[in-house]
């Protein structure tokens, strides 16, 4: 049986959507350049282990079993990550439902963006604040490096931010704190509680 190729989703908004917090120059490099690559990339990975199966080619399976980690998670959290996005909204908050586990959680709503906000910005090099929920449904704020490294086997991200320089240096510069802070205005809670609840 021949495997699906992956695909590079639609995004469900124009690339200007979200100004200003993200410019559309930025969405457009990268959901069109970066998020493509890692499509290719996973794509080309998964054709280099087909041919290592039917033909005598060498094929050096641990760097392409490597490659396909690195390019099919870039793939899902680029997905996830465009998903927890919407146009701005001011005093952007999450429902009641989701601001009660958060209250659990972390003490209050407030607590969760700085421990979040926190974890974003002490990722080493490129990578990504992630809040996960584990498998007894608790919610978990996790940091993974480029896009494969301290991934929690058995955790679902239900929010991703990207803090790759590619993400957000054409609109802040060196300024990590400066976007974390100004994304919480285009984060889409209403994405996050289904995806927490199970209905994404
Ligand atoms: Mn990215």
């Amino acid at each position: 049986m021949v495997r699906q190729q992956y695909t590079l989703p639609e995004l469900p908004y124009e690339y200007s959507a979200l100004e200003p917090v993200i410019s559309a120059e930025t969405m457009r490099l990268h959901h069109g350049t970066h998020h493509a690559a890692y499509v290719k990339g996973a794509n080309s990975a998964l054709e280099l282990l087909e041919r290592s199966r039917t033909s005598e080619h060498d094929v050096d399976v641990s760097a392409v079993l490597r490659s396909l980690s690195f390019n099919v998670n870039g793939h899902v959290l680029h997905d996830i990550f465009w998903k927890s996005m919407r146009a701005p909204q001011k005093r952007n908050k999450p429902s009641a439902m989701l601001e009660k586990i958060f209250d659990e959680t972390f003490g209050c709503f407030d607590d969760f963006i700085s421990e979040f906000k926190h974890a974003a910005l002490k990722v080493e090099g490129s990578g990504w604040a992630v809040l996960s929920k584990d498998p007894d449904n608790g919610i978990l704020i996790t940091q993974v490096e480029k896009h494969t490294v301290n991934h929690i086997a058995g955790y679902t991200p239900v929010l991703t931010l990207d803090v790759w320089e590619h993400a957000y240096y054409l609109d802040y510069r060196s300024d990590r704190g400066a976007y974390i802070d100004a994304w919480w205005d285009v984060v889409n809670w209403d994405f996050v509680e289904q995806r927490l609840t199970g209905n994404s």
